[in-house]
C-alpha cells in the first residue's frame, strides 16, 4: 500500500519548530518511509537538519535546504538543484504555513501581507517553477496543506490566514482542472486543530501563553474529544501522494475529528 518507491518528493516546511512532530516533519518522515527519496526545505536550518537526522537515522534518503519559500529567486534556486540532484519531481507538497491573529481592522498591512505571502504566495511560487517539469513528465502529484479555517470561522480571529488558505483550496481546484490533462494531480489536506508544536505559540498569542486551557478549549471543540496530531495530516498526504488517488484530482481530504461536519 503507498508504495513510492523511485518517487522523487520535495517537501516545503520539513521542520518543526520547537521539536516534536510539526506536520512538514512527519510528511518528510512518512513519505521516506514509503520510499520516496525527499527532497526538503524550511526557513530554519536547525529545523530542516533535525528532519534529516531523523529520516537518515530511519534509512531514508533525504536532502535539505535553507530556503524561504515566499521569495522567488530562492524558490527558484532550491527547485533547479533539486531537479538536478535527482532529475525529476514526483511529489510537491506545499506545507509551509503559520497563523496570526487579528480582523481587518486589528491587523496591520504589513502582516496581512505577510500572511498571504506564507500560506498563499508560497504555493503558486513552488507551482510556478514546479509545475513546468511535471508537465514534461507527463506526471505528477501536488498536495497542499491547507486548514478548516479556510472552510469556516473556527472560534478564533485569524482573517488574513482564513481568507489566504481559502484562496489556497481555490487555487487547488482551478489549478487541477488546468492539468489534469496533463496528468497531473493537486489536491488539498485540510487539518482541524492538530496538536503540533506550532499549538505552543498560537496559545502564547490566542491565550496569553495559558497553554494548559488553551490545550483544553482545542480539544473540547472537536467531537472526538482531542487535537489530531501530525501522523493524521501525514497519512492523508500519503494517500493523496501515492497512485492509491490516482483518480482524485480537485478536492481536499478534511482531517479534524468531525469538527466542521459539526453544527455549533
Ligand atoms: P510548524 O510551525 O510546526 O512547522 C512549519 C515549518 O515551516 C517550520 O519548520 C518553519 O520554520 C517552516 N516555515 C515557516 N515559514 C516558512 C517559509 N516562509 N519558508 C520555508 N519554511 C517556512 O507548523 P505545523 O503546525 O506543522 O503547520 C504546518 C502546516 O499545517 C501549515 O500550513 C499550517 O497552516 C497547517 N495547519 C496546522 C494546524 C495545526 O493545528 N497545527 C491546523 C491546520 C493547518
Amino acid at each position: 500500500m503507498s508504495n513510492l518507491a523511485g518517487k522523487v518528493a520535495f517537501v516545503t516546511g520539513c521542520g518543526s519548530l520547537g521539536g516534536g512532530w510539526g506536520n512538514g516533519k512527519a510528511i518528510a518522515t512518512l513519505l521516506a518511509r514509503r520510499g520516496a527519496v525527499v527532497y526538503g526545505v524550511d526557513m530554519n536550518s536547525d529545523a530542516a537538519e533535525e528532519t534529516k537526522s531523523v529520516v537518515s537515522e530511519d534509512g531514508g534518503i533525504i536532502t535539505v535546504r535553507q530556503c524561504d519559500v515566499t521569495i522567488a529567486d530562492k524558490v527558484a534556486e532550491s527547485v533547479k538543484e533539486c531537479l538536478e540532484k535527482y532529475g525529476r519531481i514526483d511529489i510537491l507538497v506545499n506545507n509551509v504555513g503559520r497563523s496570526e491573529p487579528g480582523g481587518p481592522a486589528e491587523l496591520s498591512e504589513e502582516i496581512w501581507d505577510d500572511q498571504l505571502a506564507v500560506n498563499l504566495k508560497s504555493a503558486y511560487l513552488m507551482c510556478h517553477h514546479v509545475l513546468p517539469s511535471m508537465e514534461a513528465q507527463g506526471a505528477g502529484v501536488i498536495v497542499n496543506v491547507a486548514s478548516v479555517a479556510g472552510l469556516q470561522y473556527i472560534g478564533k480571529p485569524q482573517v488574513a490566514y482564513s481568507a489566504a488558505k481559502a484562496g489556497l483550496m481555490q487555487m487547488t481546484k482551478t489549478t487541477a482542472v488546468l492539468y489534469a490533462p496533463k496528468g497531473i494531480r493537486m489536491n488539498c489536506v485540510v487539518p482541524g486543530l492538530m496538536h503540533t508544536p506550532l499549538v505552543q505559540r498560537l496559545a502564547d498569542k490566542y491565550a496569553s501563553g495559558d497553554y494548559a486551557g488553551f490545550v483544553e478549549t482545542r480539544n473540547k471543540q472537536v467531537p472526538m474529544g482531542r487535537m489530531g496530531d501530525a501522523w493524521d495530516v501525514a497519512h492523508a498526504v500519503l494517500f493523496l501522494a501515492s497512485d492509491e488517488s490516482r483518480y482524485v484530482t480537485g478536492t481536499s481530504i478534511v482531517v479534524d475529528g468531525g469538527l466542521t461536519a459539526r453544527t455549533p
